[in-house]
């Protein structure tokens, strides 16, 4: 009996391992934030409503030309269609501890959405000027 419980301990273990590398594997492949838009910002040729909005970026490196970057008004639900989507131009900066969002203030005021960058990171997502 004593032996049994032993093996039962071991397998515990396992699974609890298992668990914990696919969640660590999911985070690594999507980034996720929650922001504030205040009035007069443009991302994908959309004009944003003020409010808030769920920033979510997928890992589409393996599908050149599909958008990567999405804004979900919140609150946000799997089902809901993004107000805005686009494709993304990675690139390099310094990383940054908050969300941050860059824009250009345009002829008619509005703000166009230059870029992107999740906290905790160094990758800059950016916009192409025509999108
Ligand atoms: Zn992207």
């Amino acid at each position: 009996m004593k032996h049994k419980a032993v093996l039962l301990g071991i397998a515990g273990i396992l699974l609890a391992g298992i668990a914990g590398w696919n969640l660590s594997a999911a985070a690594g492949k999507d980034q996720r934030a929650e922001i504030s838009v205040g009035r007069g910002y443009v991302v994908g040729g959309v004009k944003l409503e003020e409010g808030k909005y769920l920033v979510l970026h997928k890992d589409m490196s393996a599908h050149e030309g599909e958008a990567c970057t999405f804004f979900y008004k919140m609150p946000y639900r799997s089902d809901k269609e993004p107000v805005a989507k686009m494709r993304c131009t990675l690139g390099q900066g310094t990383e940054v501890k908050e969300f941050t969002l860059r824009s250009v203030t345009q002829p008619d005021g509005t703000s166009a959405v230059r870029s992107i960058q999740f906290p905790n990171s160094t990758e800059v997502h950016n916009f192409g000027a025509g999108s």
